[in-house]
């Protein structure tokens, strides 16, 4: 079902990272923004990716991140903690699911696909899993598109992650979509390329990274944004 009206959605700036030489997106700039985005839905927030988090010495020391707690970046668009009824990580690697543990042990509940929860569980340097894994009470399992609130439908989106998600948000004559980090920068959509800087050199990664975003276009999207790009792309994802 759509909406009657669009959500505002805004976009949060929850950190900034200073990639490593080894990082593949470093030459596109060493200094990169961490966003996440906040869907004012009628019957609550719906907060796509948490940004960085706190406490992870190997992460402070190789990113040197500067993060932005989530109560003040979440007040800057007047929403409290308490507000936010959803959360949906695009993916778990450390920079979106950061600040998840600020929300744990409340009712706000928590999407992931079930094929990125068993990547989190399988390797032991794909995340931090104290940010990444939420009480079992919070956690929903997704098994590729499922609507989660009027309007508002998870849809999967492989290719940076295997289990890669984003949201689509439509109202009448309306649609948005939060594509996480389907691209790492907005020009990738328009060139339909699976990015060094954004999907591993594997044939079947990139493949299903290129189908995401063939799949997002044709839905025609009014806006969207990146997740490391500083400026989001208008008229496009
Ligand atoms: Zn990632």
């Amino acid at each position: 079902m759509a909406l009657h009206e669009l959500p505002r959605v805004d976009q949060l700036n929850l950190a900034s990272l200073e990639l490593p030489d080894t990082h593949p997106a470093a030459r596109l700039g060493r200094t990169v923004p961490v966003h996440g985005f906040l869907i004012h839905h009628p019957d609550g927030a719906i907060l796509v990716d948490t940004g960085v988090g706190f406490g992870n010495d190997f992460i402070d020391e190789l990113y040197r991140p500067s993060c932005t707690a989530l109560d003040a970046a979440l007040a800057s668009c007047e929403v409290a903690v308490a507000d936010v009824v959803a959360v949906v990580n695009s993916h778990l690697h450390f920079d979106h699911c950061g600040q998840n543990p600020v929300l744990f042990g409340g009712s706000t509940s928590f999407y992931s696909q079930d094929i990125e929860l068993g990547a989190v569980t399988a390797d032991d340097y794909y995340t931090d899993r104290r940010w990444a894994l939420c009480p079992r009470s919070q956690q929903r399992v997704v098994n590729g598109d499922e609507e989660i609130a009027e309007g508002v439908t998870i849809l999967s989106t492989p290719g940076h992650t295997a289990g890669h998600q984003s949201v689509l948000v439509q109202a009448r004559d309306e649609r948005v979509v939060v594509g996480g980090q389907l691209v790492w920068h907005g020009d990738e959509l328009e060139a339909e390329v699976a990015s060094a800087a954004n999907v591993d050199d594997i044939a079947e990664l990139k493949q299903a990274a290129v189908d995401s975003i063939r799949r997002i276009k044709s839905l025609h999207p009014s806006i969207g944004g990146a997740p490391h790009e500083w400026v989001v792309p208008q008229g496009s994802v």
